[in-house]
């Protein structure tokens, strides 16, 4: 990982900010810390709060989810510093009739995607964490969460090879990763991506990105 390739972020997320592709989407984009890292995670799309406070994963979903993540060693501030965080769509898709966040649509899903597509080939990730069922569609079939989470998939994407480590989506909606299997699966997945080689490295800072300071991988 270069300087380069961290200018060479920086400058994307400039473009990727000033995107009005959408006609029915919500934005300004939201991107997380331009970051060189090895380890890349792929949201959904923004709520109403992260467009507010431009931060991906900044309110609820955003506490289990870095919660998760403390468990094997990064808090919620090293993680920002040290994971690049991506979604699927990068602008807030508006709420269902019914209630709760609309899924974006095929169409905005395409048309966001140069957007993901761009960051996996400039960041040549070694650890990819799609997070729910749409992220994780963008890599994989997805039919069951039961059948992908809980094992660690050798993928390449948009000509990069990398390791995928699917998680649910950590949305008080969903109980999933709450009850039997999937509780079991999580942590099966959370103790796949603590072991992993690129997880260690941005644990211990060992890779050129935005922050050095050391913190425990063994949590
Ligand atoms: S969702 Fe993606 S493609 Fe659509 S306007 Fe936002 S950044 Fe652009």
């Amino acid at each position: 990982m270069t300087t380069s390739t961290l200018r060479a972020i920086r400058r994307h997320q400039t473009n990727l900010r000033r995107c009005t592709a959408c006609r029915d989407m919500a934005g300004p984009p939201v991107t997380g810390n331009a970051v060189a890292s090895p380890v890349l995670l792929i949201g959904q799309a923004p709520g109403p709060k992260e467009i507010e406070v431009r931060r991906p994963f900044a309110w609820t979903a955003g506490k289990t989810l870095f919660g998760w993540f403390e468990q094997i060693g990064l808090d919620e501030s090293h993680f920002r510093e040290r994971v690049y965080m991506a979604a699927v769509c990068r602008c807030f898709p508006g709420k269902k009739p019914t209630g709760g966040d609309r899924v974006p649509n095929p169409d905005e899903v395409a048309s966001c995607s140069c957007w993901l597509q761009a960051e996996i080939r400039l960041l040549k990730p070694k650890l990819i964490l799609p997070v729910g069922k749409l992220a994780i569609a963008q890599l994989m079939p997805v039919d069951r969460l039961n059948d992908v989470v809980g094992k660690i998939h050798r993928l390449t994407a948009y000509e990069v090879t990398a390791d995928v480590v699917a998680l649910p989506h950590p949305s008080g909606a969903s109980t999933w990763h709450r009850t039997g299997p999937g509780r079991s699966l999580l942590r099966k997945a959370l103790r796949m991506i603590q072991n992993h080689t690129a997880w260690k490295a941005v644990c211990n800072g060992s890779y050129i990105g935005r922050a050095k300071t050391s913190v425990n991988p063994d949590r």
